[in-house]
């Protein structure tokens, strides 16, 4: 673990390894989940389970994180699936 980067869940502020979390990225649409781990852009973290997927949304934390104020969907996170 030493040297792995920590990162912070935007909805709940748990700390841990990059894996942990699903990466969102803004885009020009919005935002999206990038499941490649690929995508250019800002990113934010957000831990893989429904409370923190639609809590993320709903109060606006990923929207300050990804500097998007209008961001009211994600594709891919707000899904029920
Ligand atoms: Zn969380």
């Amino acid at each position: 673990m030493a040297g792995a980067p920590e990162r912070t869940c935007v909805a709940c502020r748990k700390k841990g390894a990059k894996t942990e979390f699903l990466r969102v990225v803004a885009t020009p649409a919005g935002a999206a989940v990038d499941s490649s781990g690929k995508m250019p852009g800002r990113g934010a973290y957000v831990c893989d389970n429904q409370e923190c997927r639609a809590a993320a949304i709903e109060r606006g934390s990923l929207a300050r994180a990804l500097r998007q104020s209008k961001l009211k969907r994600v594709e891919g996170l707000d899904s029920s699936s």
